[in-house]
């Protein structure tokens, strides 16, 4: 490690390691990356922990553009990240999203479909025979049907994801340290040094705070900013059935609870209601939840899951943006070099082939050239603003 960097980034997980590997592959950029990762097994990290998901099934467009270049990412994944001609291992299930619609959600799912459609994303309405018809498994009576993406939707394994990041990151020049950024060095509205726990001073250009849930605020705090991101408990659960329902695809039930296959298992999840979701920096596992709040709603839809046997579960932590569940991205208010990527509430890890251009973007050129992501610009968090996307759940 050096004691001057063009870029520090503070967090190693997808958003840190997709700039990484922006800034590196960008012509116009010929500076030294840092990435400070304070654990670089990412045994608590959502980047590593996800459902995978890749979507574009949103309500913003700026989303759904977003879904459509994770999706290209994806699918091409060792154009950009094999090394040395090595295939990353990463392979895009596009099995696709279903979103199950009863009458009470079908006006706003019409209305997203519509924008969906409008952004070039390929989402059919299936008729609920249609649905019994593709996916036997699920009850279809008392639906009105549901919204399934056909090309470009489906997972990705998010470990193999951040590895493959990680490596072509690191292969195109990034130098990776294990190490918590503790404090940063400002003068004259710019951040000249981040100050690491056991490396001392690292001098930089410029700093991106991409350190997630557990980091992220903190980072923010040192730099005089008040991110409006808490840190929010989610458990994932896996389950076998009898039947054989791994050629499905990502569903999401009327009542929120989305799973998928993951071979002959299941997994999935269900966010609690806001009275029952406090920030949390814990990962202690209620493993009442699934019998308690998910299974009756999972056997609700799909009868197959009225018999079935929970094998496992794992937390971790959403980057909540209680404003509005939307990305907070670019400048931090009072800086010229002081950058973020924070808030995705759930949808990061999709997210990431494109913010990581665009920070690179914003950061070699001073604007966003691929994709305008201004919109999630800090300014609507000091308005109060927000960016209201109603396919969140
Ligand atoms: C249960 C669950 C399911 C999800 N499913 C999906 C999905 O299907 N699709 C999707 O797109 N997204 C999904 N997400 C969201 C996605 O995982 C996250 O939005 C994304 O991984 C965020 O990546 P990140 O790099 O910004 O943050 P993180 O993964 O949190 O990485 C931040 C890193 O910063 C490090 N760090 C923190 N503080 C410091 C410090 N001071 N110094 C050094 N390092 C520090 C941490 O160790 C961490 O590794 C899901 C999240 C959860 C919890």
């Amino acid at each position: 490690m050096r004691d001057r960097y063009d870029v520090v980034i503070v967090g190693g997980g997808l958003s840190g390691s997709s700039t990484a590997y922006f800034l590196g592959a960008n012509p116009d950029f010929r500076g030294r990356v840092l990435v400070v990762e304070r654990d670089p097994t990412y045994a608590n990290a959502p980047s590593a922990k996800a459902t995978g998901g890749i979507r574009q099934q949103f309500s913003t467009p700026e989303n759904i553009r977003i879904g459509l270049f994770g999706a290209h990412f994806a699918k091409n994944v060792d154009e950009y990240l094999a090394v040395d001609g090595e295939s990353t291992g990463v392979v895009f299930r596009e099995q696709g999203y279903l979103l199950l619609a009863t009458s009470a959600a079908l006006p706003i799912l019409q209305a997203n479909h519509r924008t969906q459609l409008a952004e070039g994303a390929d989402i059919v309405f299936l008729r609920p025979a249609e649905i019994a018809e593709r996916f036997p498994w699920v009850r279809t009576d008392g639906l009105e049907g549901g919204f399934f993406g056909q090309r470009n939707e489906g997972w990705v394994d998010p470990y193999a994801f951040l590895q493959a990041f990680r490596r072509k990151a690191r292969a195109l020049g990034a130098d990776y340290v294990e190490d918590r950024a503790v404090d940063v060095v400002t003068a004259g509205g710019r951040v000249t040094a981040v100050r690491l726990e056991r490396g001392g001073l690292v001098e930089c250009g410029a700093m991106l705070d991409a350190a997630g849930a557990s980091g992220g605020r903190a980072v923010g705090r040192m730099l005089g900013v008040d991110l409006p991101v808490e840190s929010r408990l989610r458990t994932t659960f896996v389950w076998e059935c009898r039947e054989d329902v791994s050629r499905g695809p990502l569903t999401v039930l009327p009542s929120g609870v989305a799973w998928r296959p993951e071979g002959r298992t299941c997994i999935g999840n269900l966010s609690p209601p806001p009275e029952r979701d406090p920030e949390r920096f814990d990962h202690e596992i209620d493993h009442d939840e699934f019998e308690r709040d998910i299974w009756p709603l999972l056997a609700e839809w799909i009868p197959p899951f009225e018999a079935l046997k929970v094998t496992g579960a794992w937390c971790c932590h959403y980057d909540f943006n209680t404003l509005d569940e939307n990305a907070i991205l670019g400048l931090l208010p009072g800086y010229d070099n002081a950058y973020v990527a924070l808030g995705f509430s759930g949808h990061g890890m999709q997210q990431s082939p494109a913010v990581g251009r665009a920070l690179s973007e914003l950061i070699v050129h001073g604007e966003y050239r691929s994709l305008d992501l201004g919109r999630f610009g800090y300014a609507r968090v000091a308005t109060g603003e927000g960016i209201h996307e109603s396919n969140c759940w």
